[in-house]
Parts: structure tokens; C-alpha cells; sequence
């Protein structure tokens, strides 16, 4: 494996990069050594240069042919074992047996240069049908893949956890979905894509065997401070509870929808992982339910806390032949009402540009969600608009107040909001930045990911580009990027996402 300097920011060639892959070191029963499928006549669509800092290549290398033919799975990279890995999981909370990898090959890990980062696993998402692809073709649409592409590097620069994407390369070969579509490869980067469903698939088997061996592996690659641990599993399960509560309050506060909330798209790290239908909210609806699939709602933004509690439970019961005591399972549980309940309310408090906690602060919180979803408020817009809020001249209040139809409504609100303030001396441009490094002018709102896939189907991919740029630093002012920031368009109500992908 090459070991970039960090500090001299040394950079790699392609030719330069070497994989290891830990997880083909597991018993063969955890996954299929397998190579993609090759893909033809594959273009680049787009990379990032931020998620490919992570393993020290350079940029330049993206305009090298080489790098469109390792990434569309057509050249491997000297050290790539390529395998697909086995998991199982729960859908729409059934149990639904084995279900991937279906469409993913992990090519193996790089060396990141930040010590902290580790190794970086490369995995081709649509790469290809696999032995766990049950009735799909093994690939992804160019549409899908660029909306994985764009949320990831999005999520990224968000400060949210999440797999990250190094490039988009697709082909004119299509595939059938509900009309016929292009297909593409992402070319996904974490440290570990090991999933809930990746634990369940071996509890549901009933063989403890594997199911310590999968333990062992991910505490030792991902976790390896948990060794030490009196128990590692329960400190494990623990970790893993706390981290998603964490997560599920990052998405809430930013209004993200991840669509398809099943223990298969849950990751063991606790990031965001799997982008399908997911959303972010604009007009503010609790009950919004950004996957058209999802009839019932089950992954409807107000559900995503105790959906995750949930899956976390499915790892729980997962884990219980490891920890061995039903008692110290739920301890590690337990992990997550307090973890969620501490970082939500650190989360709207930032977004309200509050400094110290005040027992009040909930309820101020939960009546200005109230008014907002009574209005349909557009909910990046109002965050980004209430750090101009005059704490004590409300003269100026009228791009705010506009948002609501019921008016009096946000003037009853804003006046318990400023005696808030006023509590905590809060000053008002000290306020105005702070609140503007939490609250990001530019989210991936649907109807622009869809006017960029529409420019990419007709290859010009200058949109990609464009979106990519301006949602790597979503909470700069970029003036002249505004219009992206701007309430959507008529039509964007029309859009609608499913799990077809
Ligand atoms: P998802 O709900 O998108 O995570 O998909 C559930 C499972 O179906 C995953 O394990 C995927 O690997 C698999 N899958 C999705 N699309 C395809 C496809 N086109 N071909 C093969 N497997 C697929
Ligand atoms: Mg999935």
C-alpha cells in the first residue's frame, strides 16, 4: 500500500495508487471474489476533487482515459481483490432475507493521508450483476448515480457523516426501468461498507460463528479502541446506537430524507449511506414523504429518529448472540433516546443561533416548527433568512414574515424569539455568522439535481459541475450562484423519485 505524506501534500498519480483489501482476508463465506462487469464505450461524467484528496490523488488524473477505465470497472488497480459482499436486511420493517450486494463491487482500500481517516475502501456501485443480484440487472442508472454523486460530496461538505464519491463515469448502454435509461458507475469511498444487514444476515442464519468473525473484523478495522473494552460487542452496539442517533439529528436539522430506510442501507459507521429517493425538505411538512414507494410513510421525515431507534434494535437483536444478556443489549439501546435528544437539541439551538440551553428552548423550537409547517415555510430559506433577524428592530423583518401565510403567526413567534435572545446578550452579527456556518444557503434540492441529469442525458455534463462546485461550500454567500438558492420553480412539485433506480 503507498502511504501518501500529509504533510508534504504529496500527490499520486493513478499509476501510483495501491489497494489492499482487508475484508477479502475474511473467511470466503462473507462475499464472492468477482470482477465487474466491463462496461462500453464508459465516459467521465464528472469526479471530485475533495473526495479524491482523501486518498491523495491527483485531480489531474481524472482527465487520464486510465481513470475512466478503472472506474468503470474495465482496469483494475495493481492490489484490487474486487469481491461483492453477502447482506441481508429488513425492508419496510419485514424481514427480507438476502438482498445484496446486488450491484456493488469493493475493489479493495487506499491509504489515506490523514492518519485520523485510516484506509479508504473503493467500492463501483453498477458495476455489474453479482451472485446476491436475485432478480436485478447489477446496474445503475446514469439519473440515480449522479444524484449519489452530488448528495455525497454534499452531505460531505455539510459536516454530515457520509460515504463519499469520487466520480460518475457512464456509457450509452441501457437498461430498463420504467422506460429504458443510460447506465453509469459510482465510484463510492468509505471506510467500511459493512451495513446492520451485514450482522442480521448471519443471525438470521443462525450461525454465531460468522456472525463473531464480522464483529471481530469491524471492531478491529473500524473500531479498534473498542478492543480494550470489558466487552467490546456491547461497546460496539453502543458506539454503533450512538452514532446513528447522531446522524438521524444531523439529517433532521437539515432537512435531509434519506427515502429508504432499511436496516441494508444502514451503515456500521454510523454515516449516511445509499442514496436513492432520498429529499431534502423545502416547503416544511413533518409528514413529508420524499420516496414515492413509500405509500404508507414509514420513512417519512418525522419517522427518521425512531426509525433509526428501530434499526438499531435489528442490529441489537442481531448482536444478541455475541453480548449474550437481553438486559445488556437494551443498555447498549438505551444509547439512543440520549444521544439524539442532546445533539438534536445542540442542532436547532445552532440553528437558531442560540448559545446556552435554556429549558424553554424545546417548546420556542417546536412552536416555531408548528408555524412553519401551518405556512409550508420553504425550510433552508427561513434558517438562512432568520440570521438577519434585528434583535431589536423589527422593521426589517418582512423577507421572514413573507414566508408565512399566516403572518401574525411569525410575529407572535419572533417576539418570544428576541426576548430569547435578548437572555443571552446575543449580538447580532456575531449571531448572523454563526448561525450562517449552520444553516447552508445551497441544499440539493431536487428539481436542480434533475435539471443537471437532464443536461447529463444529453451529455453535457456542465451542470454536474456547476451543482458539484457550488454545494462544496454550501454555507458561502457565492452571490453569483443565488438563483440556486432561490425557492423552487412550479414545476419542481412534479418530481417524483422512487426506489427504481
Ligand atoms: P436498496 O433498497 O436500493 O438498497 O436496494 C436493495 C437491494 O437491492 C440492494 O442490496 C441492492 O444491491 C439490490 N439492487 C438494487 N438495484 C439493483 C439492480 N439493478 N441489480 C441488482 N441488485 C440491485
Ligand atoms: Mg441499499
Amino acid at each position: 500500500m503507498n502511504s501518501p505524506d500529509p504533510l508534504t501534500g504529496m500527490r499520486l498519480r493513478l499509476s501510483e495508487l495501491v489497494l489492499d483489501n482487508s475484508f477479502a482476508r475474511l473467511p470466503p463465506a462473507h462475499y464472492t471474489r468477482m470482477q465487474a462487469t466491463p462496461l462500453p464505450e464508459p465516459y467521465l461524467v464528472c469526479a471530485s476533487e475533495s473526495a479524491a484528496a482523501l486518498i491523495a490523488l491527483d485531480s489531474e488524473e481524472f482527465k487520464q482515459p486510465q481513470f475512466t477505465e478503472i472506474f468503470s470497472g474495465n482496469a483494475r488497480l495493481p492490489g484490487s481483490m474486487p469481491l461483492s459482499a453477502v447482506y441481508s436486511g429488513h425492508q419496510f420493517g419485514v424481514w427480507a432475507g438476502q438482498l445484496g450486494d446486488g450491484r456493488a463491487i469493493l475493489l479493495g482500500e487506499a491509504t489515506s493521508p490523514l492518519e485520523a481517516q485510516g484506509s479508504i475502501e473503493l467500492q463501483l456501485k453498477g458495476a455489474g450483476a453479482t451472485p446476491y443480484s436475485r432478480m436485478g440487472d447489477g446496474r445503475a442508472v446514469l439519473r440515480s448515480s449522479i444524484r449519489e454523486f452530488l448528495c455525497s460530496e454534499a452531505m460531505a461538505a455539510l459536516g454530515i457523516p457520509t460515504s463519499r464519491a469520487l466520480c460518475v463515469i457512464g456509457s450509452d448502454k441501457r437498461v430498463m426501468r420504467e422506460t429504458p435509461e443510460t447506465t453509469a458507475v459510482v465510484t463510492r469511498m468509505s471506510q467500511s461498507f459493512v451495513r446492520f444487514g451485514s450482522f442480521e444476515h448471519w443471525f438470521h442464519q443462525d450461525r454465531k460463528e460468522e456472525l463473531k468473525t464480522l464483529a471481530d473484523y469491524v471492531i478491529a478495522h473500524s473500531y479498534p479502541d473498542l478492543q480494550d473494552a470489558s466487552d467490546p460487542y456491547h461497546a460496539l452496539l453502543s458506539e454503533v446506537t450512538r452514532r446513528t442517533a447522531v446522524l438521524v439529528a444531523h439529517w433532521q436539522a437539515v432537512g435531509f430524507m434519506h427515502g429508504v430506510l432499511n436496516t441494508d442501507n444502514m451503515s456500521i459507521l454510523g454515516q449516511t449511506l445509499d442514496y436513492g429517493p432520498f429529499g431534502f425538505m423545502e416547503s416544511y411538512d413533518p409528514a413529508h414523504i420524499c420516496n414515492h414507494t413509500d405509500q404508507q410513510g414509514r420513512y417519512a421525515y418525522r419517522m427518521q429518529p425512531r426509525i433509526c431507534e428501530w434499526n438499531c434494535f435489528a442490529l441489537g437483536q442481531a448482536m444478541l448472540p455475541l453480548i449474550d444478556d437481553v438486559d445488556a443489549v437494551y443498555d447498549a439501546l438505551s444509547v439512543f433516546k440520549i444521544a439524539y435528544a442532546e445533539k438534536m437539541s445542540a442542532l436547532w439551538n445552532a440553528k437558531l443561533g442560540l448559545h446556552v440551553n435554556e429549558a424553554h428552548d424545546v417548546a420556542l423550537t417546536e412552536k416555531l416548527l408548528e408555524i412553519m409547517a401551518a405556512s409550508r415555510v420553504d425550510f433552508p430559506v427561513f434558517f438562512r433568512r432568520l440570521s438577519g433577524l434585528k434583535q431589536e428592530d423589527p422593521s426589517g423583518d418582512a423577507p421572514l414574515r413573507d414566508l408565512f401565510i399566516d403572518r401574525s403567526a411569525f410575529d407572535a413567534w419572533s417576539v418570544e424569539y428576541r426576548q430569547r435572545l435578548r437572555m443571552e446578550q446575543s449580538q447580532d452579527e456575531a449571531r448572523r455568522q454563526a448561525m450562517n456556518r449552520v444553516n447552508p444557503k445551497y441544499v440539493l434540492r431536487n428539481y436542480l439535481a434533475q435539471a443537471a441529469i437532464d443536461k447529463a442525458q444529453q451529455k453535457d455534463f456542465s451542470e454536474v459541475q456547476r451543482l458539484l462546485d457550488i454545494l462544496q461550500h454550501p454555507f458561502d454567500e457565492q452571490e453569483e450562484n443565488a438563483a440556486y438558492a432561490a425557492l423552487p420553480p412550479d414545476w419542481a412539485a412534479g418530481i417524483e423519485v422512487s426506489c427504481s433506480s
